[in-house]
């Protein structure tokens, strides 16, 4: 079908947008609109470029794992590339993503009763690790997916990381990848600390992290108080494991910081009281979420689902509906 002016204007504008606001949020760590107001025209596009396929370049947003690449750190190719996850904002959606997944999955392996991996969406900053004969070899950024910036000086300010695994059985190499976050109680107490020496906030948890992990000088990134939880796996050889869930517990044995929220369930009645018991409770967590992401708990299963260009197949977010926020933080200048 052939758009009309109109929509093809509107699509550029769309994009333009998009990219802006990427731009603003990724390389600056200040964004211009709220994450709901970021989604809202992040939807539109994917909705216009589904009625008009023909719009849609090669280089749309749609297609491309949202961030960028500073010129002030070290660019790192990564081993095994980085992705995003695909957002539903109604448990409708929701409901549709899970029952395609499973029946996917139970195509591929029919024997194995499914099993979800649910767990909050923490609201930072994604980071890989590498890990050499159990030391932290480098940390590097998501950047656009396929690069990232090389962060390794920061992350070895974050006590949460180890430098050197405990126990054995680790694989000689592998990567592990995780959210960096401020908690609520120590993202509080650095502003009320910031304030009373009349400097300005920071803006809210999440830029905050990712600011305070890109900083250039390390010494800088150590007086953040930066925590990070690790989810998911990247490249690695010789881990010989069935479930992402035994991975968290062989990490958490290495030393490794797996977050207290996760559950494996079984049927999606589980998943969505995971996901109203977390709503209900989503400001008792110790840091932010945006949302509960449920993943396919079996690893084989996830390869064979595999990804798009921007996401796995295998996983999906859902997002809690935007909440009002009133700060008195929002009418005095901020810092990131
Ligand atoms: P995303 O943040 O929606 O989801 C992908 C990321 O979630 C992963 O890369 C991972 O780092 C993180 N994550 C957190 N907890 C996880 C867990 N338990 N398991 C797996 N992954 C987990 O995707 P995105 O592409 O990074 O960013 C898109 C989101 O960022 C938007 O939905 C929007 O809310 C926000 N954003 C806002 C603006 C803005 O201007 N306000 C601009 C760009 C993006």
């Amino acid at each position: 079908m052939t758009p009309p002016d109109s929509v093809r204007e509107r699509y550029a504008t769309l994009v333009e947008q998009v990219r802006a606001h990427r731009e603003a949020y990724y390389l600056q760590d200040a964004p211009m609109v709220s994450d709901a107001e970021y989604d809202q025209l992040f939807h539109d596009l994917q909705l216009v470029e589904s009625q008009y396929p023909i719009l849609m370049g090669q280089d749309s947003p749609t297609l491309e794992v949202g961030g960028e690449v500073s010129s002030a750190f070290a660019p790192v190719t990564h081993a095994s590339r980085m992705y995003s996850l695909e957002d539903v904002f109604s448990l409708e959606e929701l409901t549709v993503w899970l029952e395609r997944a499973q029946a996917n999955a139970l195509k591929l392996h029919p024997e194995s009763p499914m099993k979800w991996l649910c767990e909050v969406k923490i609201d930072g900053l994604a980071l890989n690790l590498t890990y050499r004969d159990g030391k932290l070899l480098r940390a590097v950024t998501r950047g656009d997916g396929t690069t990232g910036e090389d962060v390794t000086h920061n992350a070895l300010t974050i006590a949460d990381i180890p430098q050197e695994l405990s126990g054995n059985g680790y694989p000689q190499e592998f990567e592990v990848r995780g959210e960096v976050y401020i908690g609520t109680d120590d993202f509080n107490a650095y502003n009320e600390m910031l304030i009373a020496d009349g400097k300005a906030p920071l803006a809210n948890p999440r830029n905050a992290a990712a600011g305070s992990l890109r900083q250039k000088d390390p010494a800088q990134t150590a007086k953040r108080p930066l925590r990070m939880f690790v989810h998911g796996l990247g490249r690695s050889k010789d881990f010989a494991m069935t479930h992402q869930s035994e991975a968290y517990e062989l990490m958490r044995d290495w030393g490794l910081p797996v977050s207290p929220y996760g559950r494996v369930v079984t049927s999606l009645s589980e998943v969505t009281d995971f996901i109203a018991e977390n709503g209900q409770k989503r400001h008792e967590l110790i840091h932010d979420i945006d949302g509960i992401v449920i993943k396919v708990d079996d690893l084989a299963t996830q390869e064979q689902l595999g990804y798009t260009s921007r996401v796995p197949r295998w996983a999906v977010a859902y997002k809690y509906p935007p909440e009002e926020v009133h700060t008195k933080l929002l009418d005095i200048q901020v810092q990131v």
